[in-house]
């Protein structure tokens, strides 16, 4: 059993990225309005996350642990849903089989929380304790008993950059979730949670823009955009400055990289690429999210119209600003 166990938690958790994702997802889940993550060694020795969400009840702490006791059941097809469906009840099984984790938790209803402890999957500790309102998973020594995965992971700047990248991302799509990020004991950003995009991607990409950026917003009924996009002559030498959403997700797209080089075409020099945050939204039919497993890529069914919509919806912006 145990052997199955650490196997399938293979397939879930394979690095620090994945537990921090399945954490944070669960927290949003939770409805947490603050969610504070800290790593330490790029996570490998490290992961805290804690939230103010709804908590777990006392007498369902340790039932989250257990494979598919607890998968939540969503009734609506909202695509941002659908992504926090990953893993069916699977993740805390999983991280807990190849982790030391600790799991603090209060509801808005109990007086005092309850402390769980686990090593490999089992629990070696489990008692009340005062605590505030929402949820704390500390995971430590990640793969400390499966030593072939140990080996596996990259080094800790390599690990930690996944991580900054992805939480960075997640400010941008939930803007009204304030998030610390904390590693190695230096603050690396905290959001407010004011709902102001802008002011986050300001706070968190500030190096990589230099300079301030052009919004826009278009609203087509069947398409919607909101952009954040540099000046041409703000253009950088990658493309790691071009990161896109649509409906709420972050995506990687060839066509969103073509359709922004279509609106700045003969305002750029080869090889430069503006900034540009663009956050597309399509109705949820026009689109399929299943072509990868890692949901990072998506196809219209109307690519053209995604492609044209996109490109004019910045030319439009470009030449008002007088660009
Ligand atoms: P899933 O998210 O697919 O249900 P998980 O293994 O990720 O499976 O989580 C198991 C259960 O633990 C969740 O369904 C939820 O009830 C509870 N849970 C996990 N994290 C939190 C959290 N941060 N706040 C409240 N409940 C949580
Ligand atoms: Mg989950």
């Amino acid at each position: 059993k145990h052997v199955a166990d650490k196997i399938a938690a293979g397939e879930v958790v394979d690095r620090p990225l994945s537990i921090v994702k399945e954490l944070v997802e669960n927290s949003i889940d939770a409805g947490a309005t603050s969610i504070t993550i800290e790593i330490r060694n790029g996570g490998k020795t490290y992961i805290r996350v804690t939230d103010n969400g709804s908590g777990i009840q006392k007498e369902d702490a340790e039932l989250a642990f257990k494979r598919h006791a607890t998968s939540k059941i969503k009734t609506d097809t909202d695509l941002d849903h659908i992504e926090s469906l990953g893993f069916r009840g699977e993740a805390l099984a999983s991280i807990s089989a190849v982790s030391k984790v600790e799991l603090i938790t209060k509801t808005a209803g109990d007086k005092s929380g309850i402390r769980l402890r686990l090593e490999g999957g089992e629990m070696i500790e489990k008692e009340d304790t005062g605590c505030p309102e929402g949820t704390t998973f500390i995971i430590e020594e990640l793969f400390f008993n499966t030593p072939a995965r140990l080996k596996f992971m990259k080094q800790d700047a390599t690990e930690s950059t996944l991580i900054i990248d992805f939480i960075s991302k997640m400010t941008l799509a939930y803007p009204q979730i304030k998030f610390r990020l904390v590693n190695n004991g230096n603050i690396l950003f905290s959001t407010n949670g004011k709902g102001d995009i802008y002011s986050n991607i300001l706070t968190i990409y500030s190096r990589e823009i230099g300079d301030k950026l052009i919004h826009l917003s278009e609203d087509h009924g069947q398409m919607a955009l909101e952009a954040f996009i540099s000046a041409p002559s703000n253009s950088r030498t990658n493309r790691k400055s071009q990161i896109f959403f649509v409906n709420g997700r972050y995506i990687s797209s060839k066509l969103m990289e073509n359709a922004v080089t279509d609106a700045y075409q003969e305002k750029l020099f080869e090889g430069r690429y503006p900034v540009s945050f663009l956050f597309l939204r399509v109705s949820p039919e026009s689109l399929d999210v299943n072509i990868h497993p890692n949901k990072r890529e998506v196809r219209f069914d109307d690519e053209k119209a995604v492609r044209e919509f996109i490109a004019a919806s910045i030319r439009k912006s470009l030449k008002t600003k007088d660009a």
